[in-house]
Formats: structure tokens, sequence, C-alpha cells
């Protein structure tokens, strides 16, 4: 099992099997979020992903156009949520506290990066893209 919790403990979360290497997301939107150059995520298939407390503590917030964040209301931490319209858990990786045991995957939505972002390592890169797709374990 890999374990995953927020900031403050209040979530935590575990799951058996991810089905893609790191995401590592540089829109705009995953910006705001992250307060980073990207954001790392792993997709993880619903029936292998369980959370072990935190759910009064788990809020949503959604951009009209249906894109959606999940957080903790406590500290602020990013937390896993459902994609839209896959039976899958979209997983911070930052908010790991296990080994997941796979590495950077690709590099999305890199056309859209910031100006003062510089991509290291040697995972592929690409202009747009929808992670599960585009990242494959590794
Ligand atoms: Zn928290
Ligand atoms: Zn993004």
């Amino acid at each position: 099992m890999v374990r995953g919790s927020c900031l403050c403990g209040g979530n935590r979360f575990e799951y058996s099997r991810a089905v893609t290497g790191v995401g590592m997301c540089h829109c705009s939107l995953c910006r705001k979020v992250s307060g980073a150059a990207s954001n790392a995520v792993i997709i993880v298939p619903e029936p292998d992903f369980k959370w072990l407390c935190g759910e009064e503590l788990r809020q949503s917030y959604s951009k009209p156009t249906g894109w959606s964040t999940t957080f903790c209301r406590e500290c602020g931490s990013p937390l896993p949520q459902k994609l839209r319209g896959a039976t899958a858990y979209w997983v911070p990786a930052g908010v790991l506290d296990d080994d997941p045991d796979v590495r950077i995957g690709g590099h999305i939505f890199v056309g859209s990066k910031a100006p003062w972002d510089e991509i290291g390592g040697s995972a592929p890169q690409f202009e747009e893209g929808a992670i599960p797709s585009v990242v494959p374990p590794r």
C-alpha cells in the first residue's frame, strides 16, 4: 500500500495500484492550485483507492467549466479527487508519505507553462494532453 496524508494529518488515504507514472501538469489552473511550476499527479483506479479518514475536512472548489480541486479545509493541502468521467482518482503526488515506486512519466501542458519554469530531467514533454493517455508508468 502507498499511503498519503495532508499537512495537518486530518485526511489520510491509501492505494494499492497506480496506472500512471507521475504526471507533471504545467497548466495555469494546476499552478494556482499548487503554488508551484506544476502539479504532480498519479492516477489510481477507483477500486484501488481508499480514504482512511477526513471526510468532514474535505472541500471542493469548481470552476464554471467544471474543472475542480479538492483540498483540506483545515490545512489547505490539495487532496485526491475523482476524475471527471472516469472511474479513477487523481492523486497529488506531493501528499504521499510512501515512495509510490513510479517516477516522473511526462510533462503536460508545457505549451502554457510559466515563463520562469525550467523543466529538468528526461521525461517526455507535451504541449497539451490528458494525464492517463500520455504518462505511462515507469
Ligand atoms: Zn489537513
Ligand atoms: Zn493542469
